[in-house]
């Protein structure tokens, strides 16, 4: 499998933080930071920051995500954003199967895959989370778990639509808790997906995929961790929300 074929991709996830004039002083900052970087830099924001987000990375290199959508284009549901509505306002990415979504909001496999369905019909480019809580990893179950994981929401994706997929590898127990995986086991499980992504698809589809590491990548140990054969990137949490670390993950990436 050879790294190089495939785009490096930083993405921060602010989670639910920075009001709008916080965002727009934030991005303001990040720009000059990254300007020109070898990589992919992504900002995935709240909903009520989009707009105002959008504005701010005009004539930068940063593009802008959501940090999840709906599966219908429309209807009766409350408190809900379309993959559709995200398009129209500019947004290129949306992260799907945040860990904190199936945790907290009741995301299952099944409702992670028809959010990958809505959002490559929209023409989104989809962040597909998985990753394995601390007592699957204790069991001995994480190649299994993450593998059924990638196999279900890839479930129905074309192998020309996997080029608007990036998957995300990220173990519950390493995110905002300052637990990293060691660059080994980030390495390890990124490469065990790029397997099933093989046998999915064939080899060049999954030498092309690029596979994300998250939880707890920061400036210190971001070198490290991108360093590895089979990590082509970072979703980036609490250290997104900072310029400085954020641009340093980005140079890493970079290199
Ligand atoms: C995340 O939210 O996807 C994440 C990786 O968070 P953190 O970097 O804070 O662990």
């Amino acid at each position: 499998m050879n790294k190089k074929v495939r785009k490096a991709v930083i993405a921060g996830n602010w989670k639910m933080n920075k009001t709008p004039a916080e965002a727009k002083v934030l991005v303001e900052e990040m720009a000059p930071l990254v300007k020109g970087a070898d990589c992919g830099v992504v900002v995935c924001v709240p909903y009520v920051d989009l707009c105002t987000v959008l504005d701010a990375v005009k004539g930068t290199n940063i593009e802008v995500g959501a940090e999840n959508c709906h599966w219908e284009k429309s209807g009766a549901y409350t408190g809900e954003i379309s993959a559709d509505m995200l398009v129209s306002m500019g947004v290129q990415y949306v992260i799907i199967g945040h860990s904190e979504r199936r945790t907290y909001f009741g995301d299952t496999d099944v409702t992670v895959q028809k959010r990958v369905r809505a959002a490559l019909d929209a023409g989104l480019t989809v962040i597909l989370c998985v990753g394995e809580y601390l007592e699957q990893r204790e069991q001995g179950i994480t190649d299994e778990l993450v593998a059924m994981q990638t196999k279900i929401a890839l479930g129905g994706v074309s192998k020309q639509e996997l080029s608007k997929i990036i998957i995300a590898y990220e173990p519950v127990w390493a995110i905002g808790t300052g637990k990293t995986a060691t660059a080994e086991q980030a390495n390890e499980v990124c490469s065990v997906i790029r397997g099933v992504v093989a046998g999915l698809y064939d080899n060049a589809a999954a030498d092309a995929l690029t596979i994300q590491y998250g939880g707890s990548m920061n400036a210190k140990n971001a070198e490290e961790l991108l360093d590895q054969p089979d990590v082509d990137g970072g979703l980036i949490g609490g250290a997104s929300l900072k310029a400085a670390d954020f641009s340093v993950i980005v140079k890493a990436a970079s290199r």
